[in-house]
């Protein structure tokens, strides 16, 4: 197996290194000061089409695979900046290319494709159900033609700056004898049209992500919106894992080649005691097995994806390529800020906001001890821990 870039991928990821050299580290400083979204960065991937790779060509999309998005997104972490604020539009939109119906992805998918509609917003975890999906308790009651939709979801990622949310909710409690994951169904919310019925409020987090809980009350949504059939929602939602996963873990890599270059070419030149503090085997060491671990993990990720593409199961190797990548640069991050010494604290430098950004992969959107379970149960079959 080889996988080193294509022409055409090395291409692209240089494109995208040179999109976000107009975005270097005082553009994302500047707006952490004030907790605003990055909107001229998401205005501009999404006009020069990064954003809609994904989507068909017959849609207006770029028609390209998870290998190619995950290239993208590794590119912008690199750069250090953070595609948080828009890359569930990547995944999000295969919920709807798998398992809509013709009518909702010509309703969709076009104008997504053309940057004129967002679907950024996926709204499943809910305050007291937490990694435990199947205890969500939105509830959706079929009244006629449409759905009327009441619950809570929190820590819903950039609901304020999106047009369209798909939303996991029960249609039906669980069943005696029936699997938990029964009953559960994906609507698609036009937030646009919601009103009242929607309200959101935003969690302060550690770095400047836009995350919100999301208030449901007697929301109605026409029937016409629910994606696939009712009760089949959370096969659907896993379907999407897989993606989700990988470009995570792109992300992650891409954080990980950002703080060992940034470290490597610190450490080379920071001199303390008359020599560089690179030359000392404890600064220079950890950034080392920080790359061999960056390095490795992209591997995994390039595997998995590649086996996604090729329409082959990839659950362990999406899960791995997540919890190998998540786990190096949360390693890379460590290593820079001691390369850095103070410097690393100081904000002009970015690697404390990197270090604070970075830190989210090992948790959302799955935590790398769900990952473990599914690993040690699923793949080794091990018995449940729940
Ligand atoms: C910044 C941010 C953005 C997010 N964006 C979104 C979004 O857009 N949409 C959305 O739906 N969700 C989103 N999430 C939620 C995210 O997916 C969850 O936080 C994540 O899945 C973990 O769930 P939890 O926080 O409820 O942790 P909990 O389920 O409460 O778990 C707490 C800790 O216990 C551990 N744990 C729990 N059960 C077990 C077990 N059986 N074995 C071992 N360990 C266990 C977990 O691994 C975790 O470390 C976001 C979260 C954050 C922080």
């Amino acid at each position: 197996m080889d996988f080193r870039l294509s022409e055409d991928q090395q291409t692209m990821a240089e494109a995208i290194a040179e999109v976000c050299a107009q975005f270097p580290d005082s553009y994302w400083q500047d707006l952490e000061s004030i907790g605003a979204y990055p909107e001229k960065f998401v205005r501009t991937l999404t006009d020069l089409g990064w954003l809609s790779i994904l989507i068909p060509e017959q849609y207006g999309g770029g028609g390209l695979g998870i290998t190619e998005a995950a290239v993208v997104l590794e590119e912008i972490h690199r750069s250090g900046a953070n595609a948080n604020a828009c890359h569930a539009q990547m995944y999000t939109m295969g919920t709807v290319l798998r398992h809509g119906s013709a009518e909702q992805k010509q309703a969709y998918l076009p104008a997504i494709a053309a940057g004129e509609l967002r679907l950024q917003a996926f709204g499943v975890t809910e305050p007291d159900a937490g990694s435990d999906t199947t205890k969500i308790t939105t509830k959706a009651r079929r009244v006629g033609d449409h759905y009327v939709v009441n619950g809570q979801k929190t820590f819903i990622s950039r609901v304020a700056y999106s047009d369209l949310m798909l939303l996991l909710v029960r249609t039906s409690p669980v069943a005696e004898g029936q699997p938990a994951t029964e009953g559960l169904s994906v609507l698609l919310v036009d937030l646009r049209t919601a009103g009242d019925a929607v309200e959101i409020s935003r969690i302060p987090v550690m770095f400047n992500h836009h995350t919100y809980q999301v208030f449901v009350s007697d929301l109605e949504v026409p029937a016409e919106n629910l994606i696939g059939e009712e009760g089949k929602g959370f096969r659907y939602i896993i379907d999407g894992w897989n993606a989700e996963r990988i470009l995570v873990a792109s992300e992650a890599i891409g954080d990980g080649r950002f703080f060992v270059e940034r470290a490597a070419a610190y450490a080379s030149s920071r001199v303390v005691f008359g020599k560089p503090v690179g030359a000392n085997q404890a600064v220079q060491f950890p950034i080392a097995q920080a790359y061999a671990a960056v390095r490795a993990a992209s591997l995994m990720r390039f595997h998995a994806a590649s086996l996604f593409d090729g329409r082959e199961p990839c659950g362990a190797e999406a899960n791995m390529a997540k919890y190998l990548a998540s786990s190096a640069s949360w390693q890379a991050a460590n290593a820079a800020i001691t390369a850095y010494g103070g410097n690393g604290f100081a904000s002009e430098y970015g690697i404390e906001r990197k270090f604070r950004e970075t830190k989210l992969f090992e948790i959302a959107p799955v935590s790398n001890n769900l990952v473990l379970s599914y690993l040690g149960q699923r793949v080794l079959g091990m018995p449940k821990s729940y």
